[in-house]
């Protein structure tokens, strides 16, 4: 097999949603898992460079330059592995594109990932924050994925317990970050599929249309092209912080001072609305240089044009500082911040 290439200094402004021109010291592209080898063998002439995996650069915030190798994803398969009385089993390459996928199950007449529709980025990088939208969760369908530990070649599925998927988190994220390289990713799409449209927006969308899994996803894609910013007109993450989890004290004593904070029972948690904090203290639609929070939802930064990551990091920062001062609440972002 043919040594795939490496470059140098390769620009990553149109692998990363935030638009930012940033740089990778090395780059290839991997198109089979064979093509590890080159990685491999690349690791062993630079033994202390890290190595990055790279999808569609949508839940990423570059504040540097990358020192070591950026590996872009590209592995292709869309394939039904498997059936019973009450499932279909359907496999995805990492490198499939998320929406792309989410459409042709769809279109195959397999329902349950339609809430999930429109959400950028591949299928490798949707288990690594348990990717969630219009109240789904990609652990609500997930069956398991096939992932490779790059540095040992060692191969291993990984169930949905192993993946310890939480509200925009999973074992690769928090307790291995960079270890293993999600190959593959099997879902299990039910037969008799339960709709969910009680999210706020989409029942209003769906009134008078045929339901079904294909209504619901041209809804909830009209509802977030409504919503959120186009990253190729406006370079943006989506959400850049989670919705904090409190404790019930804290909730209290919040809702004490502002009795219209919104909130959601979680478990023995309260989650709040980091978008309701963030315009609280003033953020919606502000801007400081060309970084800013977007005009309809102050949860979302984005990046005016010439914005470099620093900037957004430093404005997220802000953000944070007054969140906490106001309202004694910690904001989590939720991309991955490069080069902190
Ligand atoms: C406009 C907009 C709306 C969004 N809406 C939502 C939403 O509703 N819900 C939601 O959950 N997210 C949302 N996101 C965030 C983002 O789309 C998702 O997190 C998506 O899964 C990221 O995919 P990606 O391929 O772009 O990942 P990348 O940004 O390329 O990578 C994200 C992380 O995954 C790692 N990674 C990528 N591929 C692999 C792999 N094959 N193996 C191992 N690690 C890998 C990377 O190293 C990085 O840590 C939104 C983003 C935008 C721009």
């Amino acid at each position: 097999m043919p040594r795939m290439k490496i470059y140098e200094h390769y620009s990553l402004k149109a692998l990363n949603t935030f638009g930012l021109e940033v740089q990778a010291r090395y780059f290839c592209s991997l198109p089979t898992l064979g093509g590890l080898k080159t990685v491999m063998l690349w690791r062993r002439e630079h033994p202390d460079l890290p190595v990055l995996f790279l999808g569609g650069g949508s839940n990423m915030l570059f504040i540097a330059d990358f020192p070591g190798m950026v590996v872009q994803v590209r592995l292709a398969e869309r394939k039904v592995i498997a059936e019973d009385q009450h499932y279909v089993y359907v496999r995805a390459g990492a490198g499939e594109n998320w929406h792309e996928f989410v459409r042709w199950t769809l279109g195959q007449g397999y329902a349950g990932l339609e809430n999930l529709s429109l959400i950028p980025g591949t299928v490798g990088a949707a288990p690594m924050q348990n990717i969630g939208a219009y109240g789904v969760e990609l652990k609500d369908h997930f069956y398991e994925l096939d992932a490779l530990d790059w540095r040992t070649a060692e191969l291993r599925k990984f169930s949905l317990d192993d993946c310890a998927f939480a509200y925009r988190d999973s074992h690769f994220k928090s307790v291995e970050p960079g270890r293993w390289l999600i190959a593959t990713v099997t879902f299990r799409l039910p037969k008799q599929p339960v709709w969910k449209t009680n999210y706020a927006g989409v029942s209003e969308s769906l009134a008078g249309k045929v339901l079904d899994a294909l209504s619901i996803s041209d809804a909830i894609m009209t509802l977030r092209q409504s919503k959120l910013p186009d990253p190729a007109i406006l370079g943006n993450a989506g959400s850049f912080f989670k919705n904090p989890l409190v404790t019930v004290e804290a909730f209290a004593a919040i809702k004490a001072k502002f009795p219209d904070c919104p909130a959601w029972t979680q478990e023995s948690l309260v989650k709040l609305s980091a978008g309701w904090l963030i315009d609280q203290c003033g953020w919606k639609g502000k801007r400081v240089g060309d970084a800013g929070t977007y005009a309809q939802h102050a949860l979302v930064l984005v990046n005016h044009g010439q914005a470099s990551g620093v900037e957004i990091w430093q404005l997220a920062q802000a953000i944070i500082a007054s969140v906490q001062d106001k309202f004694g609440v910690c904001l989590e972002p939720e991309p991955q911040v490069i080069g902190k």
